[in-house]
């Protein structure tokens, strides 16, 4: 059905169809670090998200784009579990890529969605489910919303399933494992039982460092479901929205907003010369800089 509602939508709508089309001539390239696999996506068309103002100022100012009411006509829309809907993303970085708003104009706030985006990804099992925090990576941080790409893109949905970690939590048989992998911080909460990995996930919510002018702990989060294996949900928690080479000037300028599709395992570079630029260097130390230290995850255990 997602599918079909896809090809549909692009068959209409000229825009989306030419961004998508653009996809198919992004350039990729592959980066290890510390033995683990990364990509990095040269993607101009990202430029709108990358880019994006989402100081409080800018985002009163602008109409909100996922707001049923300022939506391209062209725009439909599947309507999910009484309150959501499932739209096509004009501005893919997948060549399947959905955005998945509230009904209502309510913040972008996970606490009490981890069980909607749970069983998202389990009635999409194609998908992985994504959420950005109001300050990691959501260009609508006013607008509640999940994004989901195919599967197969991110390293990451692969990885989490063979890194050893430390445990950190247990409800019933759901388990919280710190990953071993640096300098990523990832936090791995597998479970088959939906109630048990929410109130999981809400334990680890509670005890994550949040900062004084925040409404939420920073945070991004990936969500995967296969029917032998159950939920996969990597968290990642952040302390930094961008990195400090986002606002430099000059030749130590790189344009990197890293959300939950980057810490996936897959950056996304809009300018072509930080695409160049980048190395094993360059995203370790952007790494290190937005990413919880692993050592401060490790205390969660206490
Ligand atoms: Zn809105």
């Amino acid at each position: 059905m997602i599918n079909q509602f896809i090809a549909s939508q692009l068959d209409q709508w000229e825009m989306a169809r030419n961004n998508y089309a653009a996809l198919s001539g992004v350039r990729v390239k592959e980066i290890d670090l510390n033995g683990i696999r990364y990509k990095v996506q040269w993607n101009p068309a990202r430029i709108v998200s990358s880019g994006a103002k989402v100081d409080a100022k800018a985002i009163s100012q602008r109409k909100c784009f996922l707001c049923a009411t300022n939506r391209p006509e062209v725009q439909e829309g599947i309507a999910w579990g009484g309150h959501y809907d499932i739209l096509v993303n004009p501005f893919p970085i997948f060549p399947r890529h959905l955005t998945i708003p509230e009904k209502e104009h309510l913040p972008q706030r996970i606490k009490e969605r981890i069980g909607d985006m749970m069983q998202l990804a389990a009635e999409l099992p194609d998908f992985t489910l994504f959420y950005n925090g109001p300050k990691c990576g959501a260009s609508a941080p006013d607008h509640a919303h999940f994004q989901a790409g195919n599967r197969g893109f991110m390293p990451i949905e692969e990885q989490c399933k063979s890194l050893q970690g430390t445990l950190l939590d247990r409800e019933g048989t759901a388990t919280l494992t710190l990953l071993d992998e640096r300098p990523r911080t990832t936090l791995l909460l597998r479970t088959k039982q939906l109630d048990e990995g929410i109130t999981l996930f809400q334990r680890l919510y509670d005890r994550l460092p949040q900062q004084a002018d925040d409404s939420e702990p920073m945070m991004n989060v990936l969500a995967l479901y296969d029917e032998a294996e159950g939920w996969n949900l990597c968290i990642f928690p952040r302390r930094k929205h961008r990195p400090d080479c986002y606002y430099a000037e000059g030749s130590e300028r790189l344009l990197s907003s890293p959300a939950s599709v980057d810490l996936g395992g897959v950056f996304i570079l809009p300018i072509e010369e930080d695409f160049n630029k980048i190395n094993a260097t360059l995203l370790e130390s952007i790494l290190k800089e937005v990413c919880l230290p692993h050592e401060q995850a490790l205390k969660l255990k206490n």
